[in-house]
């Protein structure tokens, strides 16, 4: 698909951020073009559609930019999944652990009923704790998840194994 491509052209690789070694895959560079931006949406809602999929849930900070477009073209509510302390009403939460230390995400209790069927979005699988985790809270709350979707996806680091068996659909692959 030529939109790909040109996402992928968009794309901005920043080395040594937030820390040396790291190549950071800078999404907001995307954004800056409405072609892209829109091709990166249209892309996921072509996919999305007609799917009976009835819960978006987005994971702070970047999948708050591409799941709510995503959540109004399939007709579907968005979820925020928040770090601690930000959502105000009551919360469960899914603890996960990073490289180096632990990080948690949090979701309203009664934004998701039982039976739901879920989307999880994201710009980036890297080890895939991230998403393990999103896919933990929405299953707590009862709902099916159907997929995760990220623009970007780093193969070399195995995220996809730690899906519980899930699909995982990417636009593209940075090594
Ligand atoms: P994981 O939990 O190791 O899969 O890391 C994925 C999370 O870290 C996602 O929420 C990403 O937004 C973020 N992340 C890790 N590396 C990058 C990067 O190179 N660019 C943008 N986000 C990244």
């Amino acid at each position: 698909d030529p939109r790909i491509r040109d996402i992928m052209s968009r794309i901005r690789v920043v080395p040594d951020f937030p820390k040396p070694g790291i190549m950071f895959q800078d999404i907001t560079t995307v954004l800056l073009d409405p072609k892209a931006f829109k091709d990166a949406i249209n892309l996921f809602v072509e996919r999305y559609k007609g799917r009976n999929i009835s819960v978006v849930a987005g994971i702070e900070a970047r999948g708050f930019i591409f799941g709510p477009p995503i959540a109004l073209a399939i007709g579907a509510k968005f979820v925020p999944l928040r770090k601690p302390g930000k959502l105000p009403g009551e919360v469960i939460s899914e603890d996960y652990e990073l490289e180096y230390g632990k990080d948690c995400l949090q979701m309203h209790v009664g934004a998701v009923e039982s039976k739901e069927r879920a989307l999880v979005v994201d710009d980036l699988i890297a080890t895939g704790g991230t998403l393990c985790a999103a896919m933990n809270l929405l299953e707590r709350a009862g709902a099916e998840v159907v997929e995760c979707a990220c623009l970007i996806e780093l193969p070399d680091l195995k995220g996809r194994e730690r899906l519980k068996g899930k699909p995982l659909y990417v636009l593209l692959e940075a090594h």
